[in-house]
Formats: structure tokens, C-alpha cells, sequence
């Protein structure tokens, strides 16, 4: 039997096909055209789908499952995607039955944050632990969660906002509409802000330069640091710091084995993980830390494509297992 694996980002669609225990044998890419709404999206996944499985000669009804990962806020139980920031138009979408009745394959909704996390924790950086977290920091902070080996997410899908974790209240907007989240100061995006906003003081600064643009972004600011300049780091540190109080609290609520830390912002190497490390100690128990180990993830780009092969294989066993037992 095979399997499908479906990843469907705002700007790019990828379909991978993998064989009974092996990995990922074929991919095929293209871009989404989110602007062009959700039957325009559908139609090109079930083409994407047909593509793939042409080029690998198999029939449908040799596919013994499917999953596909979406980002926003999605529910794995209903198959109901609810409203994707990065998808135009789509609000309350039955993906998972459009696409089991379109392809006659048996298809399963993830949000695509879970199923990164389930393909680091099946064949990446997190293979043989039980308990972790996959935690990735860039544009926003989202977190996948795996305890006693399943994916968990929640009652209807939206555990693991660790980015929505409150760090100072009445603190920076965050985009949830709250203050103070996480996201809102440790994020690329909030690095970015925060630079942005002390150009507007009079401190010195290497990102000055940067002032007639829209301003330094997270990676010129990382750069500046580097390069020695006090106020780039300070920006840092206060990420990387919030950064450590909300991976703290994370630790004293779930006692992970496992913390994997990707994303663009990680990026910036001890600049953001020393002040993470030293606030993550002040936050959390001695107890729940003890053993913990903080890896970066292994799949890249890949991680949400493998865990959604991977989700697929699961949901094929678990169904046949219920079908045993009847
Ligand atoms: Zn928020």
C-alpha cells in the first residue's frame, strides 16, 4: 500500500508519495495561487495529487490513506479547516471529505505546525523520544506538541500556541489582537519592530544605515549584532529572553525530553540561546528541566511534508486496527 502526504503553505503546494515502510519516494511542487480562493486551491491539490500519483503508476485505490497539513487553525477531528490568515476565503472548509469524495482516498486534516512536529518526532531530530516539543521561531512562534508518543492537539485543534503565551502584559500588540504574547517580542517580525521603533529614538546605532528602507529586519539586526553593535544586541537579549520564559513555562507544564527549537530567528546562534538558556532557568523547575535537551530539528523545509506521509501511515494502521477489533 502507499501513502499521501499533502502540504499546503499560502505560497506553495507540495504532494509526496512513499511506499509501505519506506520514505518519501516522489514530490511534486507548485504554487498555490491562494489569491484565486479555496475551489481554485482544491482543484489544483486534487491535480497536484493525480500528477503524483501518475508519475509513480499508481491507481487510487492503491493509496491506503492521505493527510494533508494546513496552516491556521485546523480541526483534525472534523476534518474542518476553520480560517487560515494565509489562505483568502477559506472559512470553515470540510477539506478532509472534499478531498476523500474527489480522490476516493481516505483523507485526514493536521494543522501543519502539529505535523511538522509528528515527522521530526517519526524520522527527525526527535526520533525515540517520547515526550517533546518542536518549537519554531521566525515570522511567528508556533509550537507541535508530542506526549507519551501521539500527537496531541487539543479539544478542537489549537494546542500548542505557545507564541500566545502572555510574557509581559500591556506589553507590544501581538497580530491575536492581545499584548504582550510571546510572538509580539521574540518573533522576526517582532525583532524587526523593535528595531524599527528605537531608529525612532535617538540611541546609537549600526541600523541606522537601514533607515531609508522599511527599516532593518531580524537578520540585519542578528548581522549588526554580530558585528558588535550594543543596541542590536540588547534587542536580542529581550527576545531571547522572553524566548526562555515562555520555553520555561512550556517545560514546567509538560516536562518534555525533547525541546526542538527551529526557525529562522534560531538562526542567530548564542546571540538569542544564552539569554534563552539563562531565563528558561530562572523560569522553570529544577524537576521538570532535569534530562531536558534542546536539539535543533533535523527535516527543515521537509518536516511538515514527512509528518504528513507519516500522519497518513498512522491513520491507515489505526483504521484497520479499529476494523480488526469490530
Ligand atoms: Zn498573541
Amino acid at each position: 500500500m502507499n501513502y499521501v502526504g499533502i502540504d499546503l503553505g499560502g505560497t506553495r503546494l507540495r504532494v509526496a508519495i512513499a511506499g509501505a515502510g519506506g520514505p518519501i519516494q516522489h514530490v511534486v511542487r507548485h504554487p498555490t495561487e491562494a489569491d484565486r480562493g479555496p475551489e481554485h486551491v482544491i482543484n489544483r491539490i486534487v491535480k497536484t495529487i493525480e500528477e503524483a500519483l501518475r508519475h509513480e503508476r499508481i491507481k487510487p485505490a492503491e493509496v491506503a490513506s492521505m493527510a494533508i497539513g494546513m496552516p491556521g487553525p485546523a480541526n483534525g477531528k472534523t476534518g474542518v479547516v476553520l480560517s487560515p490568515p494565509n489562505l483568502p476565503g477559506w472559512r470553515d472548509v470540510p477539506i478532509a471529505s472534499i478531498l476523500t469524495e474527489r480522490t476516493a482516498i481516505p483523507t485526514n486534516l493536521e494543522n501543519d505546525a502539529n505535523l511538522a512536529a509528528f515527522g521530526e518526532a517519526r524520522a527527525g531530530a526527535g526520533k525515540g523520544a517520547r515526550n517533546l516539543a518542536y518549537v519554531t521561531v521566525s515570522t511567528g512562534i508556533g509550537a507541535g506538541l508530542v506526549l507519551d508518543g501521539r500527537l496531541y492537539s487539543g479539544a478542537s485543534g489549537v494546542a500548542g500556541e505557545v507564541g500566545h503565551i502572555v510574557i509581559e502584559p500591556g506589553g507590544p500588540l501581538c497580530n491575536c489582537g492581545n499584548r504582550g504574547c510571546l510572538e509580539a517580542i521574540a518573533s522576526g517580525t517582532a525583532i524587526a519592530r523593535a528595531a524599527r521603533e528605537a531608529l525612532e529614538t535617538r540611541a546609537r546605532t549600526q541600523l541606522r544605515r537601514h533607515r531609508e528602507s522599511d527599516g532593518p529586519t531580524a537578520a540585519e539586526v542578528v548581522r549588526a549584532a554580530r558585528g558588535g553593535d550594543a543596541l542590536s544586541r540588547r534587542l536580542l537579549d529581550r527576545a531571547g529572553t522572553a524566548l526562555g520564559i515562555g520555553m520555561g513555562t512550556l517545560v514546567n507544564l509538560l516536562n518534555p525530553e525533547l525541546l526542538i527549537l527551529g526557525g529562522s530567528v534560531m538562526k542567530a546562534g548564542g546571540l538569542i540561546n544564552r539569554p534563552m538558556q539563562t531565563s528558561l532557568k530562572v523560569s522553570s523547575w529544577e524537576s521538570a528541566r532535569r534530562g531536558l535537551r534542546i536539539v535543533a530539528p533535523r527535516l527543515g523545509q521537509n518536516a511538515g511534508l514527512v509528518g504528513a506521509v507519516e500522519w497518513a501511515r498512522l491513520q491507515a494502521t489505526s483504521a484497520a486496527r479499529v476494523q480488526a477489533t469490530r
